[in-house]
């Protein structure tokens, strides 16, 4: 733990009276959970203190958390401190407004790629970045103040970027803080339903994308959504791109895919990477991604980089399970 970063951080909240906060694009529970929870908790602490989290992408599933602030004038953004949660790089920090702070700091739990801000606080062993701030909450309880809605936040973002609590990056420290959460107050039963319960219709389209999947030869199985599918099921992207969690049982594929076209003029087609036991990150970066070991994102073009990336994925599967043992 970095508590050097974290007293950093801590002085730098007190010094000023104007906060900004800011996520990534196309967000998750977790940088929402984060934002939203440490926007609680500033407020909570210094009621004096203005706070502002402005973004306009918005995520149905994501909608029982709240709407954000109103757009303030720059002038406001000017004299503020901006923190931007969860978000490895520049080019994926959400409200492009953040180049107006006076100063920025970054607090992350994804493999950095490059530092951005005058202060980082960067921990890629962290399952999440809501444990992050429930850390930094922990670390100064003397001082800052939590209730059940903060709570709230936070725990969404460590149950969903935690497949669970189920992922690889769960330890003993998110038990630790998903505990601090729970003696706080979270209505678990409640929480689970809004994240996890599926429409009819939704099994509907998880029948056709078994029936659709496909599996290369050493063990990727991968999923190609095209338009006329995500038309055919009445699928918003976001929709779509759920599928995702649908191909991670299988035994002996121990990567998995799902291509998701969005319908813009450039024709792109996002890339969602999942692993377990081998790392396919570098997959990703080598696609104009990135992300965390097991679980990264990445933009294509074209048919051919879909076969491109199928193949070199391929490639790294048979590599691993070749010189690994114990893998399911
Ligand atoms: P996703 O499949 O979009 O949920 O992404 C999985 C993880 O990879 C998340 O932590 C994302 O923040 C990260 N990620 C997704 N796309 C990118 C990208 N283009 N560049 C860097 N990181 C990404």
């Amino acid at each position: 733990m970095n508590r050097e970063a974290m007293e950093a951080i801590l002085q730098k909240i007190q010094e000023y009276d104007r906060i900004t906060l800011f996520r990534h694009v196309r967000n998750d529970g977790d940088c929402v959970g984060a934002t939203k929870g440490l926007k609680r908790i500033i407020q909570l602490t210094w009621p004096e203190k203005e706070v502002y989290l402005i973004d306009h992408d918005t995520a149905k599933y994501l909608e029982f958390m709240g709407p954000e602030d109103e757009e303030i004038p720059d002038e406001l953004y000017a004299d503020s401190l901006g923190i931007v949660l969860d978000t490895a790089s520049e080019a994926r920090i959400s409200n492009k407004k953040y180049t107006l702070c006076k100063e920025l700091i970054k607090i992350d739990h994804h493999i950095p790629l490059e530092t951005y801000g005058s202060l980082q606080w960067v921990e890629e062993e962290r399952s999440s970045c809501c444990e992050m701030v429930v850390a930094f909450y922990d670390a100064f309880r003397d001082v800052l103040k939590i209730d059940s809605e903060a709570a709230t936040y936070l725990y969404t973002g460590m149950v969903t970027d935690s497949g669970r609590f189920k992922y690889s990056g769960v330890n003993g420290d998110t038990m630790r803080n998903a505990a601090v959460l729970l003696d706080v107050g979270v209505d678990t039963d409640t929480l689970f339903a809004r994240l996890y319960l599926e429409a009819y219709e939704y099994l509907k389209f998880k029948a056709h994308i078994y029936q659709r999947m496909q599996i290369t030869p050493n063990g990727v199985a991968y999923i190609y959504i095209d338009r006329a599918m995500q038309a055919e099921f009445g699928l918003s992207l976001e929709q779509a791109s759920a599928c995702i969690g649908n191909l991670d049982s299988i035994r002996g594929c121990i990567s998995w895919i799902a291509f998701i076209e969005s319908g813009d003029e450039r024709g792109t087609i996002r890339v969602r990477l999942r692993s377990r036991f081998v790392h396919i990150n570098g997959i990703a970066e080598k696609y104009r991604g990135g992300g965390h070991a097991c679980a990264s994102g990445a933009t294509l073009y074209s048919r051919d980089e879909v076969d491109a990336l199928l193949a070199d994925t391929d490639a790294l599967v048979k590599e691993y399970k070749e010189t690994h043992e114990g893998w399911l």
